[in-house]
């Protein structure tokens, strides 16, 4: 049986979590959930799966947690501090970290501090802070398990391959909704349009940037921390039936891929269960229905964010921070309609040429970054 804190329960990796809790009950504990402000799935979440605790970091939705959990055995706090300090509870053998965004980091370094195996689908954390992570996590002899599907594929086909080392990582990308789109049309897409994923349903910060292709930049960033190969050799190669999660290519020229129907509780389940593999209920993958896989290069040109996150992790120091909090500032404003679709990576460009640079970032310079270029960012905005 092995113990699951949840953080971030009620988004999209949350809620397949839990589906994959529920399918294994006798594999998988839900010990902890953590939510942002959505109390009333908490509340029924926590009815179902009955927590040692959850936490609701949105303080005024406090009362109304407590309350309602009240006749049940489980402890109720609230704040984000409380979310850090929750995952250091001993019961605790695996934390899920499927917050969304910068929020994630601090929970993730406290769980790492506290020797706790790591199911990473908070790519954010690793963009941000990877290098610091990595050394945070051979120090504590922490695994940090991926749940991003491109990155459980790779994981999943260096299983068994020793010290072979990787000569290239080819990162499938679904290329969006608008993959097809010319520059002139990218002006006009609207919110509902960026928001209708062609293959996955999943939260809307992430779905943005899928369109923008700034979650393939985050996630070439994640791959290079996560598997130490150089950016110049981590390809982006667009595939919109989303089927091959990703493949790796050794000296000898071999490639192995992973594929699979698009289901993200196949990865959050391997995580959970690594390095045995359970029964997933769910279509399977059907090649004769498929009958044929496309392959193109991704155009940085007409998604310059892609391009962004290239220049971002050769910088380095403290530029993929300033592309992240930039990034959140930017992807919100688009979606509460206060600034067009291609002002993302030209605001977001604006901000990494105007940020300071530190070199050699500690954590907390890492906090002052990321508070002081949202304050930039969102003084930038249109009012
Ligand atoms: P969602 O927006 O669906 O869910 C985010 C979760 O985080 C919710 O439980 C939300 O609570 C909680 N949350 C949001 N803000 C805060 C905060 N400030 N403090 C505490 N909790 C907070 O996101 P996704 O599930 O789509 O994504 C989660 C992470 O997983 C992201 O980093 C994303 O990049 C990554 N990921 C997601 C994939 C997917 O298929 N969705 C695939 C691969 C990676 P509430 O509901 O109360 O707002």
């Amino acid at each position: 049986m092995k113990h699951i804190a949840i953080l971030g329960s009620t988004g999209s990796i949350g809620t397949q979590a839990l589906d994959v809790v529920r399918n294994h009950p006798d594999c998988f504990e839900a010990t902890v959930l953590t939510a942002g402000s959505n109390a009333e799935l908490l509340i029924q979440q926590a009815r179902e799966f009955q927590p040692n605790a959850v936490v609701i970091a949105d303080e005024s939705r406090y009362g109304e947690v407590r309350d309602a959990l009240a006749p049940l055995p489980i402890k109720v706090y609230t704040g984000s501090q409380a979310i850090a300090e929750v995952v250091e509870m001993s019961e605790i053998d695996i934390v899920l970290t499927a917050m969304v965004g910068f929020a994630g980091l601090r929970p993730t370094v406290a769980a790492i501090r506290a020797g706790k195996t790591i199911a990473l689908a908070n790519k954010e954390t690793l963009v941000v802070a990877g290098g610091l992570i990595g050394d945070l996590c051979r120090r504590h002899r922490v695994s940090l398990l991926p749940v991003d599907s491109e990155h459980s594929a790779i994981f999943q086909c260096l299983n068994g391959e020793g010290n072979n080392a990787i000569r290239r990582i080819l990162l499938t990308a679904s290329g969006g909704p608008f993959r097809r789109l010319s520059a002139d049309d990218l002006q006009r897409v609207t919110v509902d349009q960026a928001l209708c994923h062609p293959n996955w349903k999943m939260g809307a910060k992430i779905t943005i940037d899928s369109a923008t292709l700034m979650n393939k930049g985050f996630e070439m960033i994640e791959a290079h921390w996560l598997y130490g190969v150089a950016p110049r050799d981590i390809q982006v190669v667009v595939h919109p039936e989303s089927v091959v999660h990703s493949a790796v290519e050794f000296a000898d020229g071999a490639v192995l891929a992973q594929l699979g129907t698009p289901d993200m509780r196949l990865p959050i389940q391997y995580a959970f269960s690594y390095p045995q593999r359970l029964n997933l209920p769910g279509p399977r993958l059907d090649l004769f229905a498929l009958g044929a896989l496309h392959f193109e290069p991704a155009d940085a040109e007409r998604f310059p964010c892609l391009r962004l996150a290239y220049e971002a992790i050769e910088r380095g120091g403290s530029a993929p921070c300033v592309l992240n909090a930039a990034g959140e500032v930017y992807n919100l404003a688009f979606r509460e309609r206060r600034i067009g679709f291609t002002d993302i990576p030209r605001l977001t460009e604006v901000a990494l040429a105007q940020a300071a640079f530190i070199e050699k970032p500690t954590l907390d310079d890492l906090f002052a970054i990321d508070e002081e270029v949202r304050r930039n960012c969102t003084e930038r905005l249109p009012r």
